[in-house]
């Protein structure tokens, strides 16, 4: 490992949040390095960040894109890694300083998991990860001495309050919520939103899978299971709280009333580059608060019979086991069916709610019982579309 330069594998370099942490990177004035990049479908961006970024290594995840693509443009010296279990090696590089898990669903799980394995520090945008398999996830880390640092912008606001006190003095932590686009909407209009309506999020630009998720407000259903494994909470310390402007990324209420929270302007760059100069503090690129204008900061209690996905994660979050695979399969699996026009808005929650209803529970499942509940949660989804 470099004294100096910190290098940083980014998994998931083409997305929205590998897009914006490449942005962290050229901005921190040579103290991070990228030192390796993988992309799935995307492999011309990919080709493109390479020349800018000039690492040692890419992965290219989809065999199609990969064949398809014209490699002869990478620069000399990054070497082209592709198969099936390149990027679980590539995450466990003697090279590799940090991984930066920005691949979206349980695609993320098995880099993520190789390494910790290896004893890397992972800052993790992934949360399916923890999602589907938290417990394992979480001894796995403390078993090889890895840090899991949130990027996540309401887990890192709360791993940041928590640096005010103790565990054993936290009474309990708010998430919170922008509410999405349909915050006010009734049922019946939620019963006709369309893709593009689902897809324009009032506060947040990010990949597709978490705008829709955003919109179920199964987003926060993720993210109550993420805390619980993340900071070892019970979920009944776990409340949520409609706050639409997205300034306060989320509260630590501590026992004798006192209440953290960190502020700053949406935007994903600023929690992306406190998980990568953490423990420290570094001049970045992200906007900051004009404290020069006048300005109201609201919130309201989230309305959970509009937005069920909450109840399912608080389910979830409180059952373990098999659950947080299957709701998060189930969840990926109804997104994609209704982002291809086969699935209602109205009907993503429902069908996650059916699927987790005839699962067959397992409270101590390995990781290679919560994949193949994952892989059953998608046949099961895939059988509601149909009928
Ligand atoms: P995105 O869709 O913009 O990007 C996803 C990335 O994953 C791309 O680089 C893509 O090539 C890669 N990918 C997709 N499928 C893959 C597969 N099967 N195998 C390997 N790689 C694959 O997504 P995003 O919005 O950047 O979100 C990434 C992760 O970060 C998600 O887990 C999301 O929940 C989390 N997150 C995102 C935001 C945000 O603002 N975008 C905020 C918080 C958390
Ligand atoms: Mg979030």
């Amino acid at each position: 490992m470099s004294e100096t330069v910190k290098n940083v594998a980014v998994l998931g370099s083409t997305g929205s949040i590998g897009q914006s942490t490449l942005a962290v990177i050229g901005a921190a004035g040579g103290q991070l390095r990228a030192v390796g990049l993988s992309a799935h479908a995307r492999t011309e961006m990919l080709v493109e960040q390479a020349n800018d970024v000039r690492p040692a290594w890419i992965v290219a995840t989809d065999p199609q894109a990969a064949r398809r693509q014209d490699w002869s443009r990478l620069p000399a010296g990054t070497e082209l890694l592709a198969g099936p279990s390149a990027l679980e090696s590539a995450a466990a590089r003697d090279d590799v300083d940090v991984v930066l898990a920005a691949i979206v669903g349980s695609a993320g799980l098995r880099s993520t998991w190789a390494a910790l394995e290896a004893g890397k520090t992972v800052a993790l945008a992934n949360k399916e990860t923890l999602v589907m398999a938290g417990p394992l996830v979480m001894e796995l880390a403390a078993r090889r001495g890895a840090k899991i640092l949130p990027v996540d912008s309401e887990h890192s606001a709360v791993f940041q309050a928590l640096q005010a006190g103790h565990a054993h003095e936290v009474r309990r932590i708010v998430l919170t919520a922008s509410g999405g686009p349909f915050r006010k909407y009734t049922r019946e209009q939620m019963a006709h939103v369309t893709v593009d309506d689902a897809l324009a999020h009032p506060t947040w630009n990010m990949g597709p899978k978490i705008t829709v998720d955003s919109a179920t407000m199964m987003n926060k259903a993720l993210e109550i299971i993420e805390a619980r494994w993340l900071f070892d909470i019970d979920v009944d310390r776990i409340d949520v709280v409609i706050h639409p402007q997205s300034i306060v990324h989320s509260f630590v209420e501590y026992v004798d009333g006192s209440v953290m929270a960190q502020l700053s302007p949406p935007d994903m760059k600023l929690p992306i580059q406190y998980a990568l100069s953490y423990p420290g503090r570094t001049v970045g690129i992200s906007p900051r608060i004009n404290w020069t204008e006048c300005w109201a900061l609201h919130f309201e209690p989230p309305d959970l019979e509009r937005f069920p996905a909450l109840e399912l994660g608080r389910e979830a979050a409180r059952t373990g086991g098999t659950t947080g695979a299957v709701l998060n399969a189930a969840n990926e699996a109804a997104v994609g069916g209704f982002l291809r026009g086969e699935l209602p808005f109205a009907e993503i929650v429902p069908a996650c709610r059916g699927v987790l209803q005839n699962h067959n529970f397992d409270p101590h499942p390995t990781l290679d019982e919560l994949i193949r509940a994952d892989c059953w949660a998608r046949e099961e989804i895939a059988r509601w579309v149909c009928t």
